[in-house]
């Protein structure tokens, strides 16, 4: 064998893509673009997934019924999670391929009795969801999104701070020349949890009496959305991030947004499942929610929703759910983190997923010794690899983190606890958890390339 073949190395994509995969790279972003902008909530998420699906042909899913090779089903779970299956010439006793994402992300919940008044300006108390560095979210430009559910059961759509023109909101940050005890502490304590109260308002409601800059608050939503303060007690309500998606670098060749974690992997399975005609083996698409809390929930992937759905697609067929998984593949897309320069002491650069080197492939995840992780087998690894190399996708084995800076999981412990051979792969994510991410585009389009190739497996 020749030097070159005994070696492994690994190539930048930019560097070796001719101008044709560059066209599509750049074209794949903008639809991408335009769906993370939607979908900053994983119930906007879900309902921009649906009108894609359906604009394929996708319909709903309804219990009890058979189905024909080719058919297009969607299951929307509580408005928060989804599951779209394209049913394949082979039975479902051969297993069905998978790939799984999450379609919630780090953001700032209000609290139940979120609203009060303080030296005439108003605010709203919040619970942060998910991992954040808190000082990340002050000073920067958020809208609010939700629903709210009204004292006779009726539910009210909120959002107010997304479209051109709308006011936006704000948690103050201390200015510098006052900040000197403030830099001292520890940045984790620089913005402690209880103040992140979002600045809502600043003008007394002309009637008399207490509170009347929240009173001015609680006009303005009662005449918009019909609630009043009680409301806020049956209410999920989200402040997120405002700003809009856009590219990043002066070559375009990556994207700056709220969300990749974990929509950038929701729309690569998204797009490859909606590209399916007929294939071989069912192909099924889970877009699951509260990853970010522990996947705990009716509508997280510990939940049975979606057992029930394949259990029916399996009881149409006379096959047993339990089979069924122990002959699947899943696919659990989820974000990594990028090797970044600027903090190369957390990484074991060798190991580490880089920009532009396509899809990462990630064996374990976990923390402190693979804790908390499924940790994939040789044979679940090498069915991958020999999948994307015949397939022409672009991939990377990457680890988060060198040993024992920290760590972190997915949906992937929850999928072969079901006996499903899984196996994590994701693109990589500067700024991961940050209100404002960035990935690569070419890692974007791979990784579509990459669910794609699974749910075409033979
Ligand atoms: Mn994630
Ligand atoms: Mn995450």
């Amino acid at each position: 064998m020749t030097r070159d073949e005994l070696f492994f190395k690994q190539k930048n994509i930019l560097e070796t893509a001719d101008e044709q995969l560059l066209g599509r790279i750049q074209d794949f972003a903008e639809g991408y673009k335009t769906y993370l902008d939607k979908s900053r909530t994983e119930r906007l998420a879900v309902r921009e997934a649906v009108k894609l699906a359906e604009a394929k042909g996708f319909r709903p899913w309804e219990p009890g019924k058979t189905h024909v090779p080719g058919e297009k089903l969607y299951f929307v779970n509580r408005e928060k999670g989804l599951t779209l299956a394209v049913i394949g010439k082979k039975g479902l006793g051969e297993g069905a391929n998978i790939a799984a994402a999450h379609v919630d992300n780090p953001r700032l919940d209000l609290k139940p009795y979120p609203l009060y008044e303080s030296d005439e300006l108003a605010f709203f108390k919040t619970h942060y969801y998910g991992g954040i560095k808190k000082y990340h979210w002050v000073v920067t430009p958020l809208a609010l999104v939700g629903v709210v559910v009204r004292a006779d059961g009726s539910k009210v759509e909120v959002s107010i701070g997304l479209e051109k023109g709308e006011p936006r909101f704000v948690i103050n940050d201390l200015l510098i020349h006052l900040s000197g005890d403030q830099l001292k502490k520890p940045a984790a304590d620089v913005i402690p949890g209880e103040g992140l109260n979002i600045l809502l308002a600043s003008r007394p409601d002309p009637e008399e009496g207490s509170d009347r800059v929240k009173l001015t608050v609680l006009k303005f939503l009662n005449e918009k959305y019909g609630i009043t303060e009680a409301d806020f007690l049956s209410a999920e309500l989200s402040a997120v991030p405002a700003d809009e998606v856009t590219d990043i670098g002066f070559d375009r060749s990556m994207i700056g947004g709220f969300g990749h974690d974990d929509r950038v992997c929701t729309y690569a399975e998204l797009m490859a499942i909606l590209d399916m005609e007929a294939p071989e083996k069912t192909a099924v698409c889970l877009l699951v929610d509260k990853e970010e809390i522990g996947s705990e929930g009716t509508t997280g992937m510990l939940a049975m929703s979606f057992d029930r759905f394949m259990e029916d697609l399996c009881r149409s067929q006379g096959v047993s759910l339990r089979e069924c998984f122990a002959h699947s593949f899943c696919l659990s897309a989820d974000v990594c983190n990028a090797y970044d320069p600027g903090f190369p002491e957390v990484s074991e650069k060798r190991n580490n997923a880089k920009v532009n080197y396509g899809v990462g492939i990630f064996k374990y995840t976990g923390s402190r010794g693979k804790s908390g992780s499924s940790d994939a087998s040789a044979e679940v690894v090498g069915r991958i690899r020999k999948l994307l190399n015949d397939a022409g996708v672009v991939w990377q084995m990457g680890e988060l983190g060198k040993v024992d800076q920290g760590g972190g999981g997915t949906v992937a412990k929850y999928t072969a606890q079901r006996d499903i051979d899984t196996i994590d792969a994701g693109v990589p994510v500067l700024s991961m958890h940050a209100p404002f991410e960035v990935i690569a585009k070419a890692d974007l389009y791979m990784s579509y390339l990459a669910v794609k190739a699974v749910y075409e497996e033979k």
